[in-house]
């Protein structure tokens, strides 16, 4: 094996996907704390109070008290590398985080128990599967009282359509929580106050109820022992190639808060998750050992530093070595760049770098030079992993900039923050301006940021829309123009768009113009 393929073996890059709240925070701050990526508990909140401090447009998102901002941290355990992709758990920014799940290798879902499966959860998942990346669920709060194991394995499998394999088993919850079961491995972790590690082995399952009578009830062994065999039983059997797939998900219990279960996981993770993987390109398939070096901008973000105007491009290294300084080749438009100032991003601050590898993110300085979904690549003929998904928004208004004679700033604004990816934005046959997006919030920060960056005050109309269907043919967009009742616009690469205010409307549509073909995104357009 050589450097390159060596260094890509240790390399795992995921992104935690779940509903607010389950735990996503804390989780990330124990796996930091473990990797000695940070000291403290409470540090990646902080982190975040930091970013505020330090950005103006983000005062938004702190009078909101969410995160809008999603990103990457490094760190080492056991001999690997680890990068997670941090992304945003409120709803409104969706569309950043489905783009980020296109960088990772694998997915962590975090379930709290008491919840179960929850819609934001639902809406991810979905992305991860029609990825077919490996998901790995890691089930929290069990020192509260929740729903029973046995529920929430139903409730994944109905839900979300996925076969569980649970790694390891509850014993007890709530007040009774008692610690885990590893199925394989046949040890007990034993969950207390002092939250050190306590690893007990037993030679099989039948020494389980020996060890256990003096410390659970008899009900909750009764219970354990039965749904242990039922498990056994009836359940899955693990299955690796299944889980590469995505079509089956190994299952942790643990208490993120306590650090309880998370080191557990965090090894088993590690072993079973896959390394950097291969990916399709326009040319071919592009293996990470590949000694030309590749890449894609997954994410774009504008300096949490008012002071400089300059944005990061997140860049996701998918085969080769990067050097800082290095010479690619932007395949969009064939020109030859220099990957000067490169950084690595970690738990509380930014360093610069002179080398990374497969599954690692960079951050290039932009000075608009980058779009989302752009490849670049050490050979002259160059390919590209095609583009990124865009998702249909579902919140539409109209603006204007208050003042007309801003007319250039509110142009420029528009379509440099259009870059960015978080709105569409459509032009009406009277070259009125529509933004659409996926979560409303994103109105907010674009009427702030086009005041805070561009100088220009923005009046907003709030349109009842909230479908919009790309029209496949022109033809068809031409004809239906004719009738005043349709609401046609073009997005940027002056595709017909059709928005309706509502799925009745677009029911009503189809049945009237069964001819007319209508997608759900611009994608292969
Ligand atoms: P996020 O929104 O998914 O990032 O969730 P946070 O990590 O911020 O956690 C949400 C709330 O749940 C916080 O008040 C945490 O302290 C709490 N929490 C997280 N993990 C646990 C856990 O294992 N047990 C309990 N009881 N609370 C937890």
């Amino acid at each position: 094996m050589n450097q390159l393929q060596q260094e890509i073996k240790r390399r795992r890059t995921f992104a935690i996907i779940s509903h607010p709240d389950a735990g996503k925070t804390t989780l990330t701050e124990k796996l930091l704390l473990l990797g000695g990526a940070i000291r403290t508990a409470g540090a990646v909140k902080s982190r975040k109070a930091e970013k505020f401090a330090t950005s103006d447009w983000m005062e938004l998102e702190k009078k909101r008290g969410i995160s809008v901002t999603s990103s990457v941290m490094q760190f080492e355990y056991d001999g690997y590398k680890i990068n997670i992709l941090d992304t945003p758990g409120h709803q409104d920014f969706s569309e950043d985080t489905y783009r980020t799940l296109m960088a990772v290798d694998s997915v962590v879902m975090i379930i709290d128990a008491a919840k179960g499966v929850e819609p934001q959860t639902i809406k991810l998942f979905k992305v991860c599967r029609d990825r077919g990346i490996p998901i790995f669920t890691f089930i929290n709060k069990l020192d509260r009282q929740g729903k029973e194991p046995l529920e929430l394995f139903e409730e994944i499998e109905k839900v979300l359509g996925i076969e569980s394999y649970p790694i390891n088993y509850p014993i007890g919850m709530g007040q009774s929580f008692r610690g885990v079961y590893d199925r394989q491995e046949h040890k007990i972790e034993w969950y207390n106050e002092k939250r050190e590690r306590q690893v007990q082995s037993l030679s099989d399952v039948d020494e389980l109820s020996d060890i256990l009578r003096d410390s659970v009830d008899d009900f909750t062994l009764g219970q354990l022992e039965e749904n242990l065999m039922l498990l056994d039983e009836a359940g899955a059997t693990f299955d690796l190639e299944a889980v590469k797939e995505g079509k089956q998900t190994p299952v942790f219990f643990g208490s993120a808060i306590s650090s309880f279960g998370v080191p557990t996981f965090l090894e088993h993770y590690l072993k079973l998750a896959p390394q950097p993987q291969p990916r399709q390109s326009s040319k071919a398939v592009v293996q990470p050992d590949d000694t030309d070096f590749s890449g894609f901008v997954f994410k774009i973000q504008a300096n949490m530093n008012p002071a400089h105007r300059d944005r990061i491009a997140f860049l996701r290294i998918c085969s080769g070595r990067f050097e800082k300084g290095m010479s690619v080749y932007l395949d969009r438009t064939g020109k030859q760049l220099k990957l000067a100032q490169p950084q690595q991003f970690f738990a509380d601050s930014r360093e610069m770098i002179d080398e990374a590898y497969p599954g690692d993110i960079v951050g290039l300085y932009d000075t608009g030079f980058y779009q989302i979904g752009d490849t670049v690549c050490s050979a002259k003929d160059t390919y590209n992993f095609g583009a990124l998904p865009q998702f249909s928004p579902e919140h539409f208004a109209k603006v204007r900039a208050k003042n007309a004679m801003k007319q250039k700033h509110f142009l420029k604004g528009v379509s440099q923050l259009a870059q960015e990816g978080a709105i569409q934005v459509y032009k009406t046959p009277y070259e009125e301006t529509i933004l659409g997006v996926v979560g409303t919030l994103q109105f907010d920060v674009f009427v702030y940021r086009m005041q805070a960056e561009y100088g220009v005050d923005l009046e907003i109309e709030h349109m009842p829309h909230q479908v919009a269907k790309w029209i496949a043919k022109r033809e068809d967009a031409e004809a239906l123009r004719r009738n005043a009742n349709n609401l046609i616009v073009s997005d940027y690469k002056d595709r017909p768009v059709i928005i309706f205010e509502n799925d009745f409307s677009l029911r009503w549509f189809q049945q009237k113009h069964p001819d007319v073909e209508l997608r759900d995104s611009s994608h292969n357009m």
